[in-house]
C-alpha cells in the first residue's frame, strides 16, 4: 500500500512525539521520585530538628522557672512545698525523673513523698554520661532531654535541679507530620505525572492535526497535480497545471505547464509528421486511408457514393533521371499545388462533407490520390478526372526550364466496387494501370476484369528482377545466314522467361511491360553481358568473325547509363569492330533523332554496328534514314508473310534497293519457305534468318549448327 507523504511524517511525527514525551515523562518521574524522597526527608528531618529544639527550649524555660520557684523552698528545707512543686510539674509533663542536689552532690529531694533517695550522691542516680554538675547543662540522650538547672539565691548557687523530659509524643507527632508531608509528595507526583501524560497526549493530538493541515492544506496542490498529470498522460487535452499562488507549489504548476506546452509541440510536430508528406505537406497514405475510413463509413449511413481517383503522372521518371531529383521534387510540389487549387474550385461545386484538404493525398513517388464524396453520377467524376489530367497536362516551369508530364488516372466508386479503403485503392490503383496501358492522359473506371490483365501484368513487371537472380532468364540464339553460300555469319539473342509457375512467357508478352519500368535497364545490360561472354567462350573459338545481334530497347536508348555498358562491354571483352550488332526500332530512334544520332554514333566509335529492326512497319518517311549512322536494315517479317500473298514482294524489293543504294545491308526476317528465300536472294537481299534455316534454340544448338558450317545448299 502506498502512503502519502502526510501519512508517513504524521506517523513520524506522532511517534517522536510520543518518544519524546515518554522520556520526558521518566525523566521527571524519576526526578520527582528522588526529589520528593529528599525533601521528604530534609522536611522530616529539619521538623523534628525544630520540635527537638522547642521542646529542649521548653524543657530549659520549665527547668529555669522551677529552679526559680524553688529557691525559697530548698534554702528553707521545705520538703512539701518541693514534692508539691516537683509534682506539679509531674503530673503537666512527661517527666522521668526529678532530682535537686546540693553543692556536694547529695541529692536533697526525688520528688517522691517518701524521699527515697535522699542523701544518695546524685551519680548514682543519673544514667550514665551525665556530668554531676552545678552549671545549668541539657543533653538530650535518647528520648530523655537531661537538664541541670542550679537553684541559686542572689548570686550563690546552693542546689542543682535535674530533671529528665521525654518527648515521646511529640515524636509520635513528627512521625505522623511526616507520613502526611510524604503523602502530600506523592500527590503532587501523581497531578505531576498526570499533567505530563494530559500535555504528551495534547502534543499527540497536535501532531495528528498538524498532520491533517499539511495533507488538507500544504499537500493538496501536489495531490491536484499529480491528478493532473494522470489525466494529461490518460489523453485528457484540456488540462491547465497553473496552480494561482506564488510560492514554490505555484512554480511547480507554471513548470508543468511548461512542459505540456513543449510536449503538445512536439506531439502535434510528430502528428504532423506522421500524417503528412514531408515534400508537398499534403496529407499522406496514412491520414488519406484514416480520412476514406471515416468518409466510407459517414457515405454508408447516408447512402451516399464515394470515388476514388488514383492519380499517376506519365513520363516522370524521364524528368528525374534527366534533369535529377531536385527538379523532380519541385515538379511534384507544383503538381500537388496544381491539384489542390482545382480541389478548391470544385469544392464550389461540389457539396463536401469535409475540409477539402483531407480530400487529397501524396501516396509516394509520383502517385497522388483523391476522394471525392456527395458525387452524383459517373460523368460528373469523369468531369473531374479530365480537369485534373488538364491541368498536369500544362508543362512545368522549373528553374526556367519547362517540363512535360501528363496524368492517368484510375477511379473506383465505392459501393459499386468495394467496400473497404484497400479494395478501393488497390482497385483504382488497377483502373490507373489500365489507363496508362490505354494511352497516356487517360482515365478509367475500374471494371472487374481489370484485374486479371492487370495482375499478370503487375506480376509480370514485378517478377523479372528475380527471374534475372534466380536464372530464370535464358537465351535463345536463331542464326543468321548468308544467302550468298548458307553460311551462319551471325545470330541475333533472344530473351526467354521460363517462369517456374506460368510456364515460358514469351517476349512480345513481357518485354513492353517491362519496358515501362526500370526494370528495363538491367534487364538490357542482363542480355547484353551473358550474350557477349556466350560469344567470347564459346562461339569465338569456333568462328572469329561471327556478328552477334542483341536487341536494344527504345526505353534505355537515352539512358547515359546504356552508353557506359556498350563502351564498357567491348573494351573489356576486346571485341573486334562489327562483331557486336545492335538492333534497334524505327519508332525508338524517332524521338529525338539528333540525340539518337549522336548516342549511335558513339557506340559505332568503339566498334558496335547499328541495325534497324522490324524495318518498314515504324514511320513512312524515310528521310531520316540518312541522319542516322546506321550498317542494315532488318526487313520486318509481316512482309515476308504478306509476300506469299503476293503483297509484300514491291515493299521487299523497294526496301532491299533503297537499303543497296545507300549502301546498307539488310537481313530478311521470317523467312519459312524456299520460295521466300529464293524471292529475297534474287531481289538482291544480303542476309536471311527464319524458321527455314532455324529456330532460336539454345547455345548449345547454335554451337551444332556451326560445326556444320552451313545450313543449306546455295542455289
Ligand atoms: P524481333 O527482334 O523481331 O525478333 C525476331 C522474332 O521473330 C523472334 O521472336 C523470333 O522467334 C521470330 N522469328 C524468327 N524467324 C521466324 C519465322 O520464320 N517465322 C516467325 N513467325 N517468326 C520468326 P521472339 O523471340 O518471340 O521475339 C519477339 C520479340 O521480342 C523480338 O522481335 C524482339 O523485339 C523482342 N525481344 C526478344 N529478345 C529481346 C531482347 O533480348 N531484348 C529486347 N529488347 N527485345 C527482345
Ligand atoms: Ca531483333
Ligand atoms: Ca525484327
Amino acid at each position: 500500500m502506498k502512503h502519502s507523504i502526510a501519512t508517513r511524517y504524521g506517523i513520524l511525527l506522532a511517534a517522536m512525539t510520543a518518544l519524546v514525551g515518554c522520556c520526558v515523562l521518566l525523566v521527571n518521574i524519576f526526578y520527582l521520585e528522588r526529589y520528593a524522597h529528599a525533601a521528604i526527608e530534609e522536611g522530616q528531618h529539619h521538623l523534628t530538628d525544630a520540635v527537638e529544639k522547642q521542646l529542649i527550649r521548653d524543657a530549659q524555660l520549665v527547668a529555669e522557672s522551677l529552679a526559680n520557684n524553688l529557691d525559697t523552698a530548698v534554702y528553707g528545707s521545705d520538703f512539701s512545698s518541693i514534692q508539691e512543686q516537683l509534682e506539679a510539674l509531674s503530673r503537666n509533663t512527661n517527666v522521668a525523673y526529678t532530682y535537686i542536689y546540693n553543692t556536694s552532690g547529695t541529692v536533697i529531694h526525688d520528688g517522691s513523698a517518701e524521699l527515697h533517695n535522699y542523701g544518695r550522691h546524685i551519680s548514682e542516680l543519673l544514667p550514665p554520661g551525665l556530668p554531676v554538675t552545678l552549671e545549668p547543662d541539657t543533653r538530650k540522650i535518647g528520648q530523655y532531654i537531661h537538664i541541670a538547672q542550679p537553684i541559686h539565691s542572689g548570686e550563690t548557687t546552693f542546689a542543682v535541679l535535674r530533671i529528665a523530659i521525654t518527648y515521646t509524643e511529640a515524636e509520635e507527632d513528627i512521625r505522623e507530620m511526616s507520613a502526611d508531608l510524604a503523602l502530600q509528595g506523592k500527590e503532587l507526583r501523581n497531578s505531576i505525572v498526570i499533567t505530563s501524560l494530559s500535555i504528551i497526549i495534547l502534543l499527540l493530538a497536535a501532531a495528528m492535526a498538524l498532520v491533517f493541515f499539511l495533507s488538507q492544506h500544504l499537500l493538496a496542490p501536489i495531490r491536484q497535480l499529480v491528478d493532473h498529470c494522470r489525466r494529461y498522460a490518460a489523453g485528457e487535452s484540456q488540462i491547465h497545471f497553473k496552480l494561482e499562488r506564488n510560492d514554490e507549489f505555484g512554480l511547480l504548476g507554471d513548470a508543468l505547464e511548461e512542459m505540456k506546452d513543449s510536449i503538445n509541440r512536439s506531439r502535434s510536430q510528430v502528428e504532423r509528421l506522421a500524417y503528412h508528406d514531408a515534400l508537398t505537406q499534403l496529407p499522406n497514405r496514412r491520414m488519406f486511408n484514416e480520412e476514406l475510413n471515416k468518409m466510407l463509413s459517414w457515405a454508408d449511413r447516408h447512402n451516399n457514393q464515394v470515388a476514388v481517383l488514383f492519380i499517376d503522372l506519365d513520363h516522370f521518371k524521364q524528368v528525374n533521371d534527366v534533369a535529377g531529383h531536385e527538379v523532380g521534387d519541385k515538379l511534384l510540389i507544383q503538381a500537388g499545388n496544381r491539384l489542390t487549387n482545382l480541389l478548391v474550385t470544385e469544392a464550389e461545386n461540389i457539396d463536401f462533407p469535409v475540409p477539402e484538404s483531407l480530400l487529397l493525398a501524396r501516396l509516394g513517388g509520383d502517385e497522388f490520390v483523391m476522394m471525392l464524396p456527395n458525387c452524383k453520377d459517373r460523368q460528373q467524376i469523369s468531369r473531374i478526372a479530365t480537369r485534373i489530367a488538364d491541368v498536369l497536362d500544362h508543362s512545368f516551369t522549373i528553374e526556367d526550364r519547362r517540363y512535360t508530364v501528363s496524368a492517368s488516372v484510375g477511379i473506383t466508386l465505392f459501393p459499386e466496387h468495394g467496400r473497404s479503403v484497400t479494395e478501393l485503392l488497390k482497385q483504382a490503383d488497377i483502373a490507373m494501370y489500365a489507363a496508362k496501358h490505354s494511352g497516356r492522359k487517360r482515365h478509367r473506371f475500374f471494371e472487374p476484369q481489370m484485374n486479371n490483365e492487370v495482375i499478370s501484368k503487375m506480376l509480370i513487371q514485378q517478377g523479372v528482377r528475380d527471374a534475372m537472380h534466380k536464372g530464370e532468364l535464358k537465351l535463345a540464339y536463331q542464326p543468321i545466314v548468308d544467302m550468298e553460300n548458307g553460311d551462319i555469319v551471325g545470330a541475333e539473342a533472344l530473351i526467354r522467361w521460363e517462369h517456374p509457375e506460368r510456364g515460358p512467357i514469351a517476349p512480345d508478352t513481357f518485354i513492353p511491360l517491362i519496358e515501362k519500368t526500370d526494370q528495363i535497364m538491367p534487364l538490357t545490360l542482363w542480355t547484353l553481358e551473358h550474350a557477349c561472354l556466350d560469344l567470347i567462350q564459346q562461339i569465338m573459338p569456333r568462328r572469329d568473325r561471327f556478328k552477334l545481334s542483341v536487341n536494344i530497347s527504345g526505353a534505355v536508348l537515352r539512358e547515359p547509363a546504356i552508353q557506359d555498358a556498350i563502351h564498357n562491354i567491348i573494351q573489356r571483352h576486346r571485341l573486334p569492330k562489327h562483331t557486336l550488332h545492335l538492333e534497334l526500332t524505327e519508332t525508338s530512334m524517332m524521338e529525338n533523332i539528333q540525340s539518337c544520332a549522336d548516342t549511335l554514333r558513339d557506340w559505332k566509335k568503339v566498334g558496335a554496328d547499328i541495325w534497324i529492326d522490324d524495318f518498314g512497319t515504324g514511320y513512312s518517311s524515310l528521310s531520316y534514314l540518312h541522319s542516322l549512322p546506321i550498317d542494315g536494315l532488318k526487313i520486318d517479317r509481316s512482309f515476308i508473310a504478306e509476300m506469299n500473298r503476293g503483297q509484300g514482294d514491291q515493299v521487299i524489293e523497294t526496301i532491299i534497293t533503297l537499303a543497296n543504294s545507300m549502301g546498307l545491308k539488310t537481313v530478311s526476317e521470317g523467312i519459312e519457305t524456299e520460295s521466300q528465300q529464293h524471292f529475297v536472294h534474287s531481289r538482291g537481299g544480303h542476309y536471311a534468318q527464319g524458321y527455314l534455316y532455324a529456330k532460336p534454340a539454345p547455345l548449345k544448338q547454335l554451337l551444332k549448327l556451326l560445326d556444320k558450317e552451313t545450313l543449306y545448299e546455295p542455289l
